[in-house]
């Protein structure tokens, strides 16, 4: 039988363990922290009761995965659960745009620009899953749905505001926008759309839902999986050398590319080392998370019934937010992302009477070292006034904290590699096969790699694949 050590428990860490297991290899994870799961842990982080997801929140991706899809994790205790509007963007003078899972309604709601939000992102929606077989894999492939492929890839290559400026309201040009700056940092690069139209497509194809209970739920269902298949996990264990690891075949790391070049120190082959070396980090994330007493006041009652709320005002402002943070300047009016899970998930606000969690970051420069927490107040200020005093209790985690909790966030870095025009492309290095180290039967899986960020597994799954092809299993 063949043996795998896998370091690092994150969602593709355990897709990765998952999908060697399932081809009788056996499986070791590792993992540094005393918690398995990496970007997907729930803690009640302001005051018992009340559920903070501490990482991701939202899974357009993970409801979207080949691999989770496969794998039936509503059998171990997984449900996702979806609010009624997917995501929301409120602007001054109490005016909203609102995407609904459906394109249609959506289209109504943006009005004059109705048809163009139908084009731009319509059409991929509607060609969703054929285009997750070639989206969720490297860049470089013979793709199954070329035509596909190249309506959402033209689309993919505009700076943002470009593709924003076919919309001819504010309303629609800042849902867009936001949704593109998902990427973290400048708009105004080539293939600066690429997140915003594959988001924006998701939004209508699958939802951007919650897990029941947590986001740290998708990881109680992995290794219940993962467990079922005779996999095993130790925590509390970090990994410095390969030298320290126990005999085995093949080597997953969900770690950064950094990471990877300590842990296998002279093995690395010197274009490897290089590569790794040369990989840049984006900008970070300044993270709240608020105990509220009631609702959020939003000026416009519809943003109240959405999931994910953008909160950063015009597409002007945005773009001029992700320059400034591109360019290590932290802006006064920052781009938040604001979640309130628990309007779509009851279960977050159920051992805590008249509270709610309320769950926010900021897009901040890399390695930043102030406090945002004030700015992140304002901005949710503008768009609801008397948000200030519902606040109960508050929990915050900087660029410096956020690292410290995951050795993948470098400088906070929550994407684990910046999104530049050569990163989306290629990542962690130009390679045929980018999972592969170059040292046989070594494999870096983490989201350092191809698609990308998210909780969707699949970089882990598509290097695991690449293992076993070498195992010849
Ligand atoms: C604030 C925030 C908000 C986010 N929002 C979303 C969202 O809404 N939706 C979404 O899909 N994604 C979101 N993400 C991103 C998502 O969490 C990550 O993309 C995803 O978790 C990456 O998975 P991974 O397996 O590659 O790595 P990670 O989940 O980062 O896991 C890596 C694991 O490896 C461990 N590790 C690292 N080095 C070592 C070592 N040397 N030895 C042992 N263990 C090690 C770490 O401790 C960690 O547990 C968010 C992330 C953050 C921080």
């Amino acid at each position: 039988m063949s043996r795998a050590v896998v370091v690092g428990s994150g969602p593709n860490g355990l897709a990765a363990a998952i999908t060697l297991a399932q081809r009788g290899v056996e499986v070791l994870v590792l993992e540094a922290s005393d918690r398995v799961g990496g970007g997907t842990l729930t803690s009640e982080v302001t005051v018992p009761g009340l559920l903070h997801d501490e990482c991701a929140a939202f899974h357009p991706t993970g409801v979207a995965s080949p691999f989770f899809q496969s794998l039936g994790l509503e059998e171990f205790g997984l449900r996702w659960i979806w609010p009624e509007v997917q995501l929301a963007h409120p602007l001054d003078g109490g005016r909203a745009a609102l995407m609904w899972r459906d394109v249609a309604r959506t289209a109504h709601g943006l009005g004059v620009d109705g048809p163009a939000w139908d084009r731009l992102i319509g059409r991929s929606a509607r060609n969703f899953d054929a285009l997750a077989q070639d989206v969720f894999r490297p860049i470089l492939h013979v793709p199954r749905h070329p035509f596909k492929l190249a309506h959402f890839g033209l689309n993919s290559l505009l700076p943002a505001p470009w593709a924003a400026k076919r919309f001819s309201t504010e309303e629609a040009r800042a849902l867009f926008t936001g949704v593109a700056a998902h990427k973290f940092g400048t708009l105004t690069g080539p293939l600066a759309s690429s997140v915003g139209v594959m988001l924006a497509a998701a939004a209508h194809a699958y939802g951007w839902p919650v897990a029941e209970g947590g986001t740290e739920s998708i990881t109680r269902a992995l290794v219940a999986k993962l467990e079922q298949l005779g996999g095993r996990i130790e925590t509390g264990v970090r990994v410095t050398s390969r030298a320290d690891l126990a005999a085995h075949d093949v080597l997953l790391l969900d770690t950064a590319p950094d990471a990877a070049a300590r842990i296998l120190g002279d093995e690395l082959p010197g274009r490897t080392r290089r590569a790794y070396r040369r990989y840049t980090f984006g900008p970070g994330a300044f993270k709240v998370d608020y105990a509220i007493e009631g609702d959020i006041p939003w000026q416009n009652p519809h943003v109240g019934k959405a999931g994910t709320v953008h909160v950063g005002g015009t597409m002007e402002e945005l773009v001029s937010a992700g320059a400034m943070v591109a360019r290590g300047e932290m802006p006064e009016r920052p781009f938040v992302l604001l979640g309130q899970q628990y309007v779509a998930d009851p279960t977050r606000s159920a051992g805590a009477s008249g509270l709610n969690p309320i769950y926010a970051y900021a897009h901040v420069p890399h390695a930043w070292p102030g406090d945002a927490t004030d700015a992140i107040t304002a901005q949710i200020e503008r768009f609801a006034p008397g948000f200030r005093e519902r606040i109960r209790q508050v929990h915050v985690r900087d660029t410096r904290g956020l690292e410290a909790h995951n050795a993948n966030y470098v400088g906070g870095d929550i994407a684990a590699g910046a999104n530049t025009a050569k990163q989306i492309v290629m990542r962690p290095r130009i390679s045929v096969d980018p999972y592969a180290t170059g040292i046989p039967g070594v494999y870096l899986c983490s989201s350092a790699t191809p698609p990308g960020a998210g909780v969707h597994g699949m970089g882990g799954h598509n290097a695991a694949n690449a293992a076993l092809t070498e195992l010849g299993a």
